[in-house]
């Protein structure tokens, strides 16, 4: 499958691996020791493994997949935060104002 070498950094663009939720930790990154959480060693404390092979990435990897992640997450959060943004002219050709607009139809008696 895929050879992740140090050396390729550069001329290629990086792989996104799917990345699921630990199993072990539940995507937590942690996990209850019996005194204190600890780290998941599955998942090298990230939370997230390859999906389909769960493997765990190295850390380098990792944050770098984390990052796709991440700002996958952030664009999607900002779509949801301005849903007007998309909102093409058509759209605003449709509110209901514009019987205000002319007023002919408005016989007013
Ligand atoms: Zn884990």
């Amino acid at each position: 499958m895929q050879n992740v070498k140090k050396h390729h950094q550069g001329g290629f663009n990086r792989p996104r691996l799917d990345l699921v939720q630990c199993l072990f930790c539940k995507g937590k990154a942690v996990v209850k020791g019996v005194f204190y959480e600890l780290v998941c060693t599955d998942c090298n404390g990230s939370g997230w493994v390859v999906e389909g092979t769960r493997l765990v990435l190295p850390l380098e990897e990792l944050v770098t997949q984390l990052s796709f992640k991440l700002q996958q997450a952030q664009r999607q959060i900002e779509a949801l935060k301005r849903p007007a943004k998309v909102v093409g002219p058509q759209q605003q050709y449709q509110e209901p104002n514009r019987l205000g607009a002319g007023g002919t139809n408005y016989t007013g008696d």
